[in-house]
């Protein structure tokens, strides 16, 4: 294991981190690692954005002027994977994939970043691992028959199918929409209506349910999940039980409180707790991104964190 002192380590490659490196490497530091659990960067938007997805900058309508160096703008998950591929390549930083990190150590004015086998060592840490490591979800148990038909991404679907979609945020209704051209969808939705999604999503939802495309079960609990001749039957608060090919929940996720904990990292409210700079309660180690959120975040607001901690460590604290 390598005994060099990094300026930087970035435990997590989504937008805030890419953000905190390139905005310190653009300060003038040098010696950066990004540590990355997944086999590239950005494994949120890889993961849980359908191909071809829209991406807003403004997301769930909340405008962000962008304060740093990188000017991200709306456009598609494939273009949105490709700018940050681009900032990375042109700014010098180490992207090492395929490392999950455990837990963070601050050994007198340093860290020790635990890795399987090992360790890195940096003066400065940001952790920026996002919510979307540990979807939401539901209380009930999923009978061990049926697993392989509940998802929490697109990844295993296919087309024909008979397809529920649980929640009514952004990416359920995303996922719904989208899922309706090839298959026959139902979504459905504790609330009773689809306010929390944004403006343009609230119209395609409206449509595709007014002309059939999908079906909205609204203002209804799933109680739990059975398996049936080879489906899943989804058992509702209000009756009417039916079977589907697949169940999907897109239903947020969570923050991940034992990762934090166990570095020592203070939480209050289900948040970590820092400063103005993200700092947290221990001196040269931030946290940024959508781990700072009580829920929701966005690309823009990652990105806006990182150009924070840059100018923190390297302007304002010199
Ligand atoms: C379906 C969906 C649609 C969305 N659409 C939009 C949109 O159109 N516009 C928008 O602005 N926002 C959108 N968002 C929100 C946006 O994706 C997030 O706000 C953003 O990705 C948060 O960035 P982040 O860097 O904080 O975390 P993430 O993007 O979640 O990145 C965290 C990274 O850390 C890695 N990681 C986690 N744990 C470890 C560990 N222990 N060790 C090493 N690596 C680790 C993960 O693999 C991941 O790559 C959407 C979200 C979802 C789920």
């Amino acid at each position: 294991m390598s005994e060099k002192m990094y300026q930087l380590a970035i435990i997590g490659a989504g937008p805030a981190g890419i953000a905190a490196a390139v905005e310190c490497y653009l300060l003038g530091m040098r010696d950066i690692i990004l540590i990355e659990k997944d086999e590239n960067h950005n494994a949120t938007i890889r993961k849980f954005y359908k191909d071809k997805k829209r991406v807003d900058k403004d997301w769930k309508g909340q405008t962000v002027e962008l304060d740093g160096n990188i000017r991200f703008l709306d456009g598609t998950k494939e273009s949105t994977l490709d700018f940050f591929d681009e900032i990375l390549e042109k700014h010098s930083v180490e992207l090492r994939t395929h490392t999950e990190v455990q837990k963070i150590v601050k050994t007198g004015d340093d860290f020790e970043v635990m890795i399987a086998g090992g360790s890195v060592k940096a003066k400065h840490v940001v952790v920026t691992i996002g919510r979307m490591g540990k979807p939401n979800k539901p209380d009930y148990k999923i009978p061990t028959a049926i697993k392989k038909q509940v998802a929490y991404t697109l990844d295993s679907c296919s087309e024909g199918e008979k397809i529920m979609v649980v929640g009514g945020g952004d990416s359920a209704v995303e996922y719904a929409v989208d899922l309706c051209e090839k298959n026959d969808v139902t979504i459905c939705y504790r609330r009773e209506n689809f306010r929390r999604a944004n403006p343009t999503n609230q119209k395609d939802i409206a449509e595709a349910t007014e002309n059939g495309s999908v079906r909205a079960i609204m203002g209804a609990n799933i109680l739990g999940l059975e398996a049936e001749d080879g489906k899943v039957k989804v058992l509702l608060d209000e009756g009417d039980d039916e079977c589907y090919d697949r169940v999907i929940y897109a239903i947020g996720g969570t923050t991940p409180s034992a990762f934090l904990t166990s570095s020592g990292i203070e939480i209050e409210d289900g948040k970590p707790v820092h400063d103005e700079n993200y700092e947290t309660n221990i001196k040269e180690l931030y946290v940024a991104g959508d781990i700072t959120q009580e829920s929701g975040g966005s690309i823009a607001l990652g990105l806006n964190h990182g150009f924070a901690i840059a100018n923190h460590i390297l302007k304002e604290k010199k």
